[in-house]
C-alpha cells in the first residue's frame, strides 16, 4: 500500500463513518449510551481536517496524526482505543513510504495490543476485538498458507462479520453494554460493528 492509497483509505473511512453513524449510535442506544456514531464522527471529520496537512508525509505520521485526531476528539471510549490502534499502527511504518503485507500483518497485531493493553478486553467480552482479533487472525493465516491478497482479504472480512455475529449472542463484560449484563444478549456491539465497517473500507480500497 503506498503512502497515496493510505491516504484513500482514510478517506474513504471518513465517509463510511459518517453514511453509517446513525446505525452506530441506534446500535449503541441499544445497549449502551446511544453516542457511538456521534463519537466517531465527531473524530473522523476532525481526521478529515487534519489530513490535507500531511499528505506528502511518511505513512507513519499520517497514522499517528488520525491517532492524536481520534484521541483529542473523540469523549466516548472508542476515542482513545481507536485512536491507540491507530497510534501503534503509525509507529509499526515510521518514516516508511509503503506498507507491505509483512507490515500489515505487525500493524494489524500491534493495533489489537494496544487496544487490549488500554481496554483490558478479551475476545468474548462484546467489544471491537470480537471483530478484529478473528479478522487478524483470518488475514495472518490466509498469507501463511500462500493465498492471494484479494483472498486474504475476503477471508479477513469474512471472519470480521462472523466476528460481529458472534457479538449478538454474549453478554457484555466490558464498555457500558457491562451495565445491561445479559440484557446485552441479542443486539450486536457497536464497536464491533464500525471496526467491521472500518477493515470493509481498507478493503474496498485496495481491490
Ligand atoms: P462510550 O461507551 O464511552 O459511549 P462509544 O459508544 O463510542 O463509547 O464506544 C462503545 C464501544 O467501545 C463498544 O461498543 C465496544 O466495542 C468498545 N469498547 C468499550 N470498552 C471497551 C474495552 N474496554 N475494550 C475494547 N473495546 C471497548
Ligand atoms: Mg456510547
Ligand atoms: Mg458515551
Amino acid at each position: 500500500m503506498t503512502r497515496d492509497q493510505l491516504m484513500k483509505v482514510l478517506e474513504e473511512i471518513v465517509v463510511v463513518v459518517e453514511e453509517n453513524k446513525e446505525f452506530f449510535t441506534d446500535l449503541d442506544q441499544a445497549i449502551g449510551d446511544g453516542d457511538h456514531g456521534i463519537n466517531l464522527n465527531r473524530g473522523f471529520k476532525a481526521v478529515k481536517e487534519k489530513l490535507s496537512s500531511v499528505r506528502d508525509k511518511d505513512c507513519g505520521t499520517i497514522l499517528k496524526t488520525v491517532a492524536m485526531s481520534l484521541i483529542s476528539t473523540v469523549g466516548g471510549a472508542s476515542g482513545p482505543l481507536y485512536g491507540t490502534a491507530f497510534m501503534k499502527a503509525g509507529a509499526v511504518v515510521a518514516g516508511k513510504e509503503e506498507i507491505t503485507v509483512e507490515d500489515s500483518i505487525k500493524i494489524f497485531d500491534e493495533a489489537i495490543q494496544g487496544i487490549i493493553a488500554r481496554g483490558k478486553a478479551s475476545c468474548g467480552d462484546k467489544t471491537m476485538l470480537d471483530a478484529l482479533i478473528p479478522a487478524f487472525e483470518a488475514w495472518k493465516t490466509a498469507f501463511e498458507e500462500g493465498e492471494s491478497i484479494e483472498d486474504a482479504s475476503q477471508k479477513m472480512l469474512e471472519a470480521a462479520y462472523q466476528g460481529v455475529e458472534y457479538t449478538k449472542t454474549i453478554a457484555a463484560n466490558k464498555g457500558r453494554a457491562n451495565y445491561l449484563g445479559e440484557r446485552s444478549i441479542g443486539h450486536q456491539d457497536p464497536g464491533a460493528t464500525s471496526s467491521y465497517f472500518m477493515l470493509k473500507a481498507i478493503v474496498d480500497v485496495m481491490t
